[in-house]
This record gives C-alpha cells, sequence and structure tokens, in this order.
C-alpha cells in the first residue's frame, strides 16, 4: 500500500494546527508548531498564509482530516461515498467511520501515541479484537468490542509507556478501560464532541458536492 514518507511535522505546518502525528514528541515544548509557529514550511512559508475562502478553504479542510487519519485519497473518497449512502448527516457519518477505524482506536485506547504508530502495531498483529488477531487497519470496531494487546507485546516499552500516559493525553468516554490490563471496550459509538472540535466537516462534504 503506497504511503506518505515526508517528515510529517512538515503537513502540521502546511495546515497550520497541530495534527498529532509524531507521538510523545507533539506533546512537547520541541513540537515543530510550537517552536516554530503555523507559518506553512519552507524560505517563503509566512508569505504564503494567506486568508483561504471557498475551494481554498475546503480543500485545505479535506487534506488536514486526510492527515490526521492518515488516509490516502482514494480511501478517503470511498468513506465519503459511504458516508453519503448512510442515513444522517454526511459529513459526520464520514468523521464516525474514522473514527471506528482500528487503527484510530487503538491511538485513541492510549495503546500508542500516535496513529503512525497504531497503525503498524495492527499491520504486524499485535492487536486482538474479541480475542482473535485482527491486523486490518480499516476494521470498523462496534459496540460492546473488546481490544487488546497481544499477551507478548503488551510488555513492549513503547507500548508501556504510551498506556502509562494515557489517560494525561486524555481517552474519550465511549473507549473504556478494562482495569489495568492493556484492554478497553468500546462502550457506546462516538459522537462528534468526541471527535477533534477543530474540524469543519461541512467543508468536505462541499468539496466533494461540486
Ligand atoms: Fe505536528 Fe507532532 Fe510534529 Fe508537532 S511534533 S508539528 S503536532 S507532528
Amino acid at each position: 500500500m503506497a504511503r506518505y514518507r515526508d517528515a510529517v511535522c512538515r503537513l502540521c505546518r502546511r495546515e497550520g494546527a497541530k495534527l498529532f502525528l509524531k507521538g510523545d514528541r507533539c506533546f512537547k515544548p520541541s513540537c515543530a508548531i510550537e517552536k516554530r509557529g503555523t507559518n506553512p514550511p519552507g524560505q517563503h512559508g509566512a508569505a504564503r498564509r494567506k486568508m483561504l475562502a471557498g475551494y481554498g478553504q475546503q480543500l485545505r479542510e479535506k487534506q488536514k482530516v486526510k492527515r490526521i487519519y492518515f488516509i490516502l485519497e482514494k480511501q478517503f473518497r470511498n468513506y465519503f461515498e459511504k458516508a453519503l449512502r448512510q442515513k444522517g448527516v454526511t459529513g459526520e457519518n464520514l468523521l464516525f467511520m474514522l473514527e471506528k477505524r482500528l487503527d484510530n482506536v487503538v491511538y485513541r485506547a492510549g495503546f500508542t501515541t500516535s496513529r503512525r504508530q497504531a497503525r503498524q502495531i495492527v499491520n504486524h498483529g499485535h492487536i486482538f479484537v474479541n480475542g482473535r488477531k485482527v491486523n486490518i487497519p480499516s476494521f470498523q470496531v462496534k459496540v460492546g468490542d473488546v481490544i487488546t494487546v497481544k499477551e507478548k507485546s503488551t510488555k513492549n516499552p513503547h507500548v508501556e509507556g504510551a498506556w502509562s500516559t494515557a489517560a494525561g493525553r486524555g481517552r474519550p468516554a465511549w473507549i473504556a478501560p478494562q482495569g489495568q490490563d492493556l484492554s478497553v471496550a468500546i462502550a457506546t459509538l462516538p459522537t462528534r464532541q468526541d471527535i477533534d472540535g477543530n474540524i469543519n466537516e461541512q467543508l468536505i462534504v462541499e468539496l466533494y458536492s461540486k
């Protein structure tokens, strides 16, 4: 599968917001946004920051959400087409599907400090859903599912470290930890309030509806 391989902090600076792509560093003063501000990267970055409207604004919003969830264009478009066919508000349906991806749940549960790491440990078979290995990052969780880390991998220092600091980073209410073990249950479906408030999903709907 194709992957984005450039320095990820540039993506945050391009979108002018912290997208939390790099794990621990995103929560430290060494974060590129904290150090350099929100101007786009490059020598003339500051000059390129201008007020966007219409198509430009819609495009940037779509790019931002794709980058937050680490999804390429084709798959993102497929999510939108599915959201369109569902009942309810299309933009919210889109975000709910992204939020219920297994790699996102692994990150939001606190097993890792970034979605990239989460995708990797899912791909490598370290994650179980209801006791069965699931190595598909796009797997959609449902209410009642129990997500655990493979027993052998619970001693991985990255996973252990991420889990021990997860409460400080904030865990959404729809993902309920099961005691001290590296295990969470899907208590409810996510609501719009559980998802980053800086996303304006309506702009994405407008972009794809042209
Ligand atoms: Fe973005 Fe994290 Fe890099 Fe900060 S450290 S710019 S939040 S990826």
